[in-house]
């Protein structure tokens, strides 16, 4: 069997698109304009870039977007100070801070001064434990664009057998959380799970969060399965000259894709869902800030 290739990198277009076309309706019909404001700490370059990808994408999609540059020795009154703001600030629907912040900064406290209906990247405890009981929540980015692609890869989730592969905060368990809110019968694998193979080969659905290169192998692999892979790891590439490196999963996708129904590459796969995730949520924030029905098929 060679398993379908899920383009995620399409899906995500299909999704911003989506999303400008509901900011689109939102400023003619009641005049109003979904705001993301970004928090960016230091001068990490890579932090940088992602800041300017989501500043484009964000604008890409009508919506406004606010760039806050703190410096590295920023202290954290004056973060809160910012932060204070924006949670004031009516045209701001979404506050992201971007991580990682510099050592002497708490990322759980930054994020717990963000008001949990601007928590874009729903890192909140609240809107954790809302996740966790069922109520409306913000869900974060990366595994509301994994629920997304399985919805459409397989429509109803409901009584499939899914493992998800890692338990962080960001990735598992949330991806846990919304995988049991469609209805899957859950199982949560993680570094100390004993047999992790066979516990991957009763899946439906294999979600892999854990950053190690190529971990799950064929063998792991029930057939027809839909394998998601969320990993990011960047190994070495002698092959492409000296020094030079590329992006793999956590998912051997050569191996995996003989036996699996369905799979998502790395690069672009899971990757792109996460900015069309952020906007999708910032839209939503909008909408339910104001009262208005939320977008169809762009939230959990
Ligand atoms: P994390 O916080 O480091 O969590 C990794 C999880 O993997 C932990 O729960 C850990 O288990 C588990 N693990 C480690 N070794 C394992 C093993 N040998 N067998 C089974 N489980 C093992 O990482 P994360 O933030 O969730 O991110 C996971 C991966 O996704 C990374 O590669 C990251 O770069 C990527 N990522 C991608 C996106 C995206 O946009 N595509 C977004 C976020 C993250 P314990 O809890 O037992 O230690």
């Amino acid at each position: 069997m060679t398993a379908k290739r899920i383009d995620g990198k399409a899906f995500a277009a299909d999704v911003r698109a989506r999303v400008a076309t509901h900011v689109t309706r939102l400023k003619d019909v009641h005049g109003l304009t979904p705001g993301l404001a970004v928090v960016l700490i230091g001068e990490d370059p890579a932090s940088e870039v992602y800041v300017r990808n989501k500043g484009i994408q964000t604008r890409e999609a009508g919506m406004n977007s606010f760039e806050h540059k703190l410096p590295a020795d920023v202290s954290e009154e004056q973060v809160f100070a910012v932060i204070d703001q924006l949670n004031a600030d009516p045209a701001v629907h979404g506050i992201l801070c971007q991580f990682p912040v510099p050592p002497h900064l708490s990322e759980e406290r930054i994020v717990a001064k963000i008001l949990p209906e601007k928590d874009v990247d729903g890192l909140h405890i609240l809107n954790a434990g809302r996740l966790v009981s069922g109520q409306k929540a913000m869900a974060p980015c990366t595994p509301l664009g994994c629920l997304m692609l399985l919805r459409d890869q397989l429509g109803s989730l409901s009584g499939k057998n899914a493992v998800v592969i890692g338990r962080s905060n960001l990735v598992g368990k949330p991806m846990a959380n919304l995988l049991l809110r469609d209805s899957a019968t859950v199982t949560i694998a993680h570094s100390r799970t004993v047999d992790i193979a066979a516990v991957c080969r009763q899946a439906d659905i294999v979600v892999a969060a854990v950053g190690r290169p190529d971990m799950v192998t064929a063998d792991w692999i029930k057939p027809g399965a839909t394998v998601i892979d969320v990993g990011i790891n960047r190994i070495p590439a002698p092959e492409r000259g000296e020094g030079a490196t590329r992006l793999v999963g956590d998912v051997d996708y050569n191996s995996v894709s003989t036996v699996a129904g369905a799979i998502t590459p790395v690069p672009g796969g899971v990757g792109p869902m996460t900015i069309a995730c952020l906007l999708a949520n910032t839209l939503t924030a909008c909408c339910r800030s104001h009262g208005l029905p939320e977008p169809d098929g762009l939230t959990a």
